[in-house]
């Protein structure tokens, strides 16, 4: 699995739609400060369903549509497709490529699609968790965050590992069983009540 291709319109400093095309070589995207190279990392933690306007380094998710400059005026939505060469499988979906979307309008709500079908950020979640490419992997490592994973709590720091490991998965779908566990175990709680009152 590798990242073959990204477009971005609307998103931060691109106004225009943009296609960055990438080879399974090594790419490096060069340019003056200020340019736009940390807003192509952002649009690709935001594709994938980054919520946390901390990380995309705004205020408010609003921020992260083009707001316009002295020439061209404000956009109303933001949009980035991502593509996925995945000929190796890696990535549990039957084709070869995935392509992932996300469009912001200024209201706020969001729109997900995978493969140009509509989906839920959920499907989007599930589909790249293991792989390490999801909110919470390992491949973007921007500025500081080694240090911060450094001086992570032991238990932020298995993370990492864990998404490494690819038991991510397992422990997430875990958890959900657990609460529905719990759920049922109050119904049932609730109709012994019930029962009770009545017999
Ligand atoms: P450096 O080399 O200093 O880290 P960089 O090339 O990584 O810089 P970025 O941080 O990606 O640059 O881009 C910052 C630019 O993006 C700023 O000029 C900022 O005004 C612009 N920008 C960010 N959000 C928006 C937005 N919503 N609308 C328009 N421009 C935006």
């Amino acid at each position: 699995m590798y990242l073959k291709k990204i477009e971005i319109q609307g998103f931060k400093s691109f106004a225009d739609k943009t296609e960055i095309e990438f080879t399974e070589d090594i790419t490096a995207i060069v340019g003056p400060n200020g340019s736009g190279k940390s807003n192509i990392a952002d649009a690709i933690k935001w594709v994938l369903g980054e919520q946390s306007v901390k990380s995309l380094r705004g205020n408010k998710m609003e921020d992260v549509i083009f707001s316009g400059t002295d020439k061209r005026r404000a956009v109303g939505f933001s949009e980035v497709a991502i593509t996925f060469d995945n000929n190796d499988g890696v990535i549990p979906i039957d084709y070869s490529e995935v392509e992932v979307t996300r469009r912001m309008f200024r209201s706020g709500e969001s729109e997900y699609y995978i493969n140009k079908n509509s989906c839920r950020l959920k499907d989007i979640r599930e589909l790249f968790m293991d792989t390490g490419v999801g909110k919470d992997g390992y491949s973007i490592v921007g500025q500081g965050k080694i240090d911060e994973i450094l001086s992570n709590r032991p238990e932020d720091r298995r993370g990492v590992f864990e998404e490494a490991a690819g038991i991510v998965k397992y422990k997430t779908k875990k958890e959900e069983s657990e609460r529905r566990l719990e759920k049922t175990e109050n119904n049932l709680v609730r109709i012994k009540d019930l029962l009770h009152e009545i017999s």
